[in-house]
């Protein structure tokens, strides 16, 4: 593997907050190193999800995004523009785990809503 490809996905997914989709890294990447091919972005964004710096957010009928910032937050997906934003609620398993006394392993959040924009 390149690593200065690497280097560059990496540097695109953490320059912004706004949890880019892989295409949107793969047109930033181009614009840096216009050689790189499509693959080559999704190859080393695999690889990176891999090595946990770099965090691949699911979400339910849209592309996957990409969150440079693997420290524990949540995301607001605005039903009315798409934009996902980070919500800092901190680790919420012992909240999940005193209130349930169950042991969790992982959570997942689904929070959806109107983004600061969309909602004045
Ligand atoms: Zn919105
Ligand atoms: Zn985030």
């Amino acid at each position: 593997m390149n690593t200065k490809q690497k280097a560059l996905v990496l540097e695109v997914v953490t320059a912004t907050c706004s949890h880019m989709t892989a295409e949107e890294i793969y047109i930033a990447a181009k614009a840096k190193m216009p050689q790189i091919a499509m693959g080559t972005v999704y190859r080393n964004l695999a690889q990176l999800v891999n090595d946990g710096v770099v965090r691949k957010l699911e979400i339910p009928n849209a592309p996957d995004r990409y969150d440079g910032c693997t420290e524990c937050h949540e995301h607001l997906y605005c039903d009315k523009c798409g934009k996902v934003s980070d919500i800092w609620c901190g680790d919420l398993t012992e909240a999940i785990e005193s209130a349930t006394g169950q042991k969790l392993s992982s959570y997942t959040l689904t929070i959806r809503g109107l983004c600061s924009e969309c909602a004045v």
